[in-house]
């Protein structure tokens, strides 16, 4: 039997319009925002904010008040409900700044990927055959994938007008015959270590490190700045640094999928508190951040592009101490780390490049992973249960 791996991608497209539709559009914009804000200072103060009662007491205001067509204003309420539910308690009422309008696949906007158009519901009736321009490869998602619910946005700087479209993709499963470890480092790229016995260091380029230095005093001297009008340039300049950092994650990405198509990749689990791995350093909060975006952006891209190409999911594993315990002896000690790029365990000896061992333990943890799973498969047998855990723990022993 043939298993299937499926990955949501997000696509983004630039709608092509004349002025009129622009103009339409934007209307679209303008009226779901004041709706969703409407909705928003009336009901703060009211009590229950689910989907159910926003709708029945703001359904008629937003049709009537805000020539909303009806699949909006369900949406509408839909969303305040979700933003309502996104944090324990507002201060005050959330308050909606972007110009964009939540779709609905198949009843506010169609697409034609074949002709490369879509359709949008606006306030007045619909546009039609709107042709779209985005990435070869998009494309090709947008014809394979199966589509949902797109969210339309206005782009105010550039006067431009996006579709952020979802297309779920189905790719054929395969076996991975290696693990590779892999660790995200602050001064080189990624480091990698396969279970094939495989070490690589994948070294920012010269490009990447002067763009990278000159947006940081571009930033610095902005913020220091402060007025109204370096603001605006500072969002710019952390935009523009955004976008070329993404594309130099994109360029590792693919270089590793390509290159390592049967294996499955370890990475660390940065959801929760990240460990302090760097020895000394003077960095800013902010650059931490940015870096920590940045770690996000590599992974996220791996991730799917593993799956995209390879049909392999990645996993993702404790990231406590991969950069401090020593790979042969197990000896753990912040003092094995002596700078950033060197380690050296205290108690056997053991010298490598931190990343590089930061990456075997990485691996380890992955392959403990798979070998746990497939003694999932065995959990009926006594026999197969790791040792120490010939007795179940009596909290989950089951009235069986
Ligand atoms: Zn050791």
């Amino acid at each position: 039997m043939i298993e299937k791996v499926k990955q949501v991608l997000s696509v983004k497209v630039k709608l092509i319009l004349d002025e009129e539709k622009k103009r339409e559009l934007l209307r679209l914009c303008k009226a779901y925002k004041d709706a969703m804000n409407f909705v928003f200072a009336n009901s703060f103060e009211k009590g229950k904010k689910d989907f159910r009662t926003l709708h029945k007491a703001y359904y008629r205001i937003l049709r009537e008040r805000f020539s909303l067509p009806s699949q909006y204003a369900v949406n509408i309420s839909r969303k305040t409900a979700t933003i309502y539910a996104s944090k324990n308690k507002w201060e005050k009422p959330p308050k909606r700044k972007s110009l964009s309008v939540d779709l609905t696949f198949n009843r506010t906007f169609s697409i034609k990927p074949d002709k490369r158009v879509v359709s949008i519901t606006t306030m007045n009736g619909r546009l039609k055959n709107i042709p779209y321009l985005g990435w070869e490869k998009h494309y090709e998602y947008l014809q394979r994938g199966r589509i949902g619910d797109a969210v339309l946005v206005y782009d105010k700087a550039n006067k431009e007008f996006f579709l952020h479209i979802p297309v779920e993709i189905e790719v054929e499963k395969q076996t991975p015959q290696e693990v590779i470890g892999i660790d995200v480092g602050e001064v080189n790229t990624v480091a990698l270590v396969s279970s094939k016995g495989n070490k690589e260091i994948v070294p920012r380029t010269e490009e990447y490190k002067r763009l990278k230095e000159k947006y940081q005093r571009l930033r610095q001297a902005l913020q220091s700045k402060g007025t109204r009008s370096a603001k605006r340039k500072l969002k710019k300049v952390v935009g523009r640094e955004k976008r070329f950092v993404e594309s130099f994650m994109h360029y590792v990405s693919k270089y590793l999928v390509s290159k390592y198509p049967q294996a499955l990749f370890v990475m660390e689990d940065l959801t929760g508190i990240r460990e302090r791995r760097k020895v000394k350093r003077k960095n800013t909060e902010e650059i931490r951040q940015s870096n920590q975006w940045a770690f996000r952006s590599f992974q996220t891209k791996l991730y799917y592009k593993s799956i995209l190409y390879n049909g392999i999911s990645p996993i993702f594993v404790d990231p406590s101490y991969t950069s401090q315990m020593c790979p042969v002896c197990g000896y753990t000690s912040k003092e094995n780390r002596k700078s950033q790029s060197d380690f050296e365990c205290k108690n056997c000896g053991y010298k490598e490049h931190a990343d590089i061992v930061g990456a075997t333990n990485i691996m380890v943890r992955g392959l403990v992973e798979v070998q746990n799973f497939y003694q999932g498969l065995f959990v009926n047998q006594p026999n197969a249960l790791p040792y120490g855990m010939e007795q179940a723990p009596t909290s989950l022993s089951g009235s069986s």
